[in-house]
């Protein structure tokens, strides 16, 4: 069976409740980062449901904010998180492309 699925079945009843939530978020506001074949997934063994896209771009839901945030993945040191998680500790997402800090991104140049 596949870790991550898009099988409405083999959600929670918590995790239908999420991605119900997620995809009003993004009737309501949209999402930037994300483009096009945007779907709800379901990861069985992390437990998180969140919208993704053809570019493997991840969206989570912040019940706090009331909005999707985008979830980023240091494709150099595998650091993850969100920019707002990111910046707690010293990391910017933002300015390095996708990368969690400057060493990192100067690595790939
Ligand atoms: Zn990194």
């Amino acid at each position: 069976m596949d870790i991550v699925t898009a099988d409405f079945s083999r959600f929670g009843a918590r995790e239908l409740i999420t991605a119900a939530r997620l995809l009003e978020l993004y009737a309501e506001k949209g999402a930037d980062f994300l483009g096009d074949q945007v779907s709800v997934s379901f990861n069985v063994y992390s437990g998180y449901v969140f919208l993704t896209d053809e570019d493997y771009n991840v969206g989570l839901l912040d019940s706090a904010k009331e909005q999707i945030v985008q979830f980023f993945s240091c494709p150099e040191c595998g650091y993850e998180g969100t920019q707002e998680e990111a910046l707690e500790e010293g990391k910017d997402f933002y300015k390095h492309e996708g990368f969690c800090s400057f060493e990192c991104w100067q690595k790939n140049q």
